[in-house]
């Protein structure tokens, strides 16, 4: 007989098992489906029984996109706070738990890697840190990555995800819609398609800006893209909205999108946009000798 006897503890394993730890399920806002986490993983986070698309970060959409690894652009860029702007908290102290809980410095990450066999830009906005707000940052961010897609003649993706300029920037993020817009101009004569791919929320100075100018503008189902909020614009014009306003299919029937893809399809669509829309190689090189024989 052993003076030592190994004590099994199946109570405790028992309750290991039963202690769910939180965010492994979740409940779809639109039909109500329990669907577990990792299986929402592999449907790119649209839910299986009813398409609902729920929100992706920004690395996420850029995992969804890319074939592979991809490069990432001016990681180190962080606002300085030029206003020194407080409304209910400080906007310092907003950038900071913000940057803790995306890991990002601002809301937008910008990369160059290969979509479908396609060198490609792309930027893709972060909804996690302050609303995917466009300020200066973004709107430098998105500006340098267009003008190295230029430099390198690649085509451009911007992903939006945003509630629109970012008020605690005030004027300076107002501007950012012109920088990025006269940028998209400039690639535009050069020649490179741009894929403005909208998902939920697009909106305000995002929607006024480059979210719209895209030569494909591609929406998500049932994304919300819209300038104002319907309740500031009802106010305006004295009517009341008709049902769907600034939802995706109700301005692609408007004529103000060129497709509603639904999230599982839609690398599938871009890579099909973006071999369209390139340059064919000796057009490319004629274009990129020109200005020397000129
Ligand atoms: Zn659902």
């Amino acid at each position: 007989m052993a003076w030592f006897k190994k004590v099994r503890k199946p109570i405790e394993s028992a309750n290991k098992e039963s202690r769910v730890p939180e965010g492994l399920w979740v409940k779809c806002p639109s039909c109500s489906q329990i669907i577990y986490n990792k299986d929402l993983a592999s449907t790119l986070s649209v839910c299986a029984k009813c398409a609902h698309h729920f929100r992706v970060s920004a690395a996420e959409r850029l995992r969804s996109l890319y074939d592979g690894e991809w490069e990432e652009f001016d990681t180190g860029l962080a606002s300085v706070d030029p206003l020194q702007f407080t409304d209910t908290k400080p906007y310092r102290t907003r950038l900071k738990t913000s940057t803790e809980a995306t890991g990002m410095k601002d809301a937008v990450i910008c990369a160059r890697g290969m979509v479908g066999g396609v060198d490609t830009v792309v930027a893709a906005m972060e909804y996690g840190f302050i609303g995917g707000s466009m300020g200066v940052v973004v709107g430098e961010k998105i500006t340098r990555a267009i003008e190295r897609a230029i430099d390198a003649r690649l085509p451009v993706i911007i992903v939006s995800c945003s509630g629109g300029a970012r008020m605690m920037e005030g004027a300076l993020s107002l501007m950012q819609m012109a920088k990025i817009s006269a940028a998209l101009a400039r690639l535009d004569r050069a020649r490179l398609p741009y894929i403005s791919i909208l998902t939920d929320p697009t909106t305000g100075g995002v929607t006024a800006s480059f979210a719209m100018l895209g030569d494909v503008n591609i929406a998500e189902p049932k994304a919300l893209i819209g300038f104002a909020g319907p309740r500031v614009i009802e106010q305006t014009i004295r009517q009341t909205l008709p049902e769907g306003f600034q939802r995706s299919e109700f301005l692609l029937e408007h004529g103000m999108l060129d497709m509603v893809v639904d999230r599982r399809e839609l690398k599938d669509v871009v890579v099909r946009v973006l071999k369209f829309g390139l340059p064919a190689p000796r057009e490319q090189q004629a274009a990129v000798a020109a200005p020397l024989g000129a």
